[in-house]
């Protein structure tokens, strides 16, 4: 399969590729690891006029502590993700989703910026930026904006961006001392995407539960379970709070119902893994973060 004739360009700054953008008018499509877009282009589901190839932009790829949090540029490859001593210090839970996506060779080219921008709903990187509380940060030439997950996440492959936009980074707040992690997935093979996956956080203080979070991926978009997290805030969690909160998540969204997995069984799933990711979470074994 080939794709269709387009416009090839490749800057070198944000600045650059903001421009191109501009000038090449909304059939533009911004190209990074390629891993969803050549496809889509090989299939002729996308017929961009131009690809903007954003690979040499090296303003975009990194990672480094600010005051608030750890910053990730879009361009940062799974792979750098997944291996990063920066990221396995704090946020080891976003280490441990790296695992599950995809194979080595698509890692190895695959961004954080293409991923979240497709929005694949079997993505764990929307997943993660979902439970981490991401500041998601946009660029356009009209300035730059900065969304959280539930703005920026729309629908299955449905984000915020506008014409014109690129993702340029996200910035994950740091956690509070003393916070545990669980991350759960079922997938069919693996490094095939998920059909349903768990991330939670738990803030201890000794047993008691001060505050966690709980973020699901298997319906049309991530989502987090506030009702779920409240049932499991300032107590000293049982396992039936446990199996409480885990019913309350796999209630919580319509879950997609595919080829891969009915509705119903998605559904148990949302209930096995969250209970599985809390335990693990809520575990003395478990390392802080
Ligand atoms: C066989 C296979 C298995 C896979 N399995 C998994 C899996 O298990 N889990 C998983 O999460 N992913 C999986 N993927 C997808 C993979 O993670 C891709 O890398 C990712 O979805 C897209 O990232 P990319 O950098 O390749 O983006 P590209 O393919 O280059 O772009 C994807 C889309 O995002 C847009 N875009 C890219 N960067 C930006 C930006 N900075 N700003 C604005 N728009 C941008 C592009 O225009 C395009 O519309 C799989 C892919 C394949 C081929």
């Amino acid at each position: 399969m080939k794709p269709p004739a387009f416009q090839y360009l490749r800057p070198n700054t944000v600045s650059e590729a903001l421009d191109m953008l501009a000038a090449a008018g909304e059939d533009a499509k911004i190209l990074a690891g390629g891993q969803s877009l050549v496809p889509m282009l090989n299939f002729r589901l996308l017929k961009p006029s131009a690809l903007i190839d954003i690979n040499r932009i090296g303003e975009l790829d990194f990672i480094s502590e600010s005051e608030t949090g750890l910053r990730i540029g879009a361009l940062t490859r799974h792979r750098v993700t997944q291996t990063s001593p920066l990221i396995a210090k704090h946020f080891p839970v976003l280490t441990a989703a790296m695992d599950h996506v995809a194979h080595l060779a698509i890692r190895n080219r695959g961004t954080i910026g293409g991923s979240l921008s497709h929005a694949d709903p079997a993505a764990e990187l929307p997943l993660l930026m979902t439970l981490l509380d991401a500041k998601i940060r946009l660029a356009s030439r009209n300035g730059s904006r900065e969304l959280s997950p539930a703005e920026f996440f729309q629908g299955s492959l449905m984000t915020a961006l506008e014409e014109g936009e690129i993702l340029t980074e996200v910035e994950l707040p740091y956690l509070p001392a003393n916070t545990r992690w669980g991350f759960e997935e079922f997938a069919q093979r693996s490094g095939d995407f998920a059909i349903v996956a768990a991330a939670v956080t738990a803030t201890l203080s000794g047993e008691k539960c001060d505050a966690c979070r709980i973020a699901v991926i298997g319906g049309e978009m991530p989502i987090r379970v506030p009702e779920a997290e409240d049932a499991l805030a300032g107590i000293v969690p049982t396992a039936e709070h446990i199996k409480t909160a885990a019913t309350i998540a796999s209630e919580a969204a319509e879950w997609n119902e595919d080829l891969h997995a009915s509705r119903d069984f998605r559904k148990q799933l949302v209930q096995t893994l969250v209970a599985r990711a809390l335990t693990a979470a809520l575990s003395p074994s478990r390392p802080v973060h």
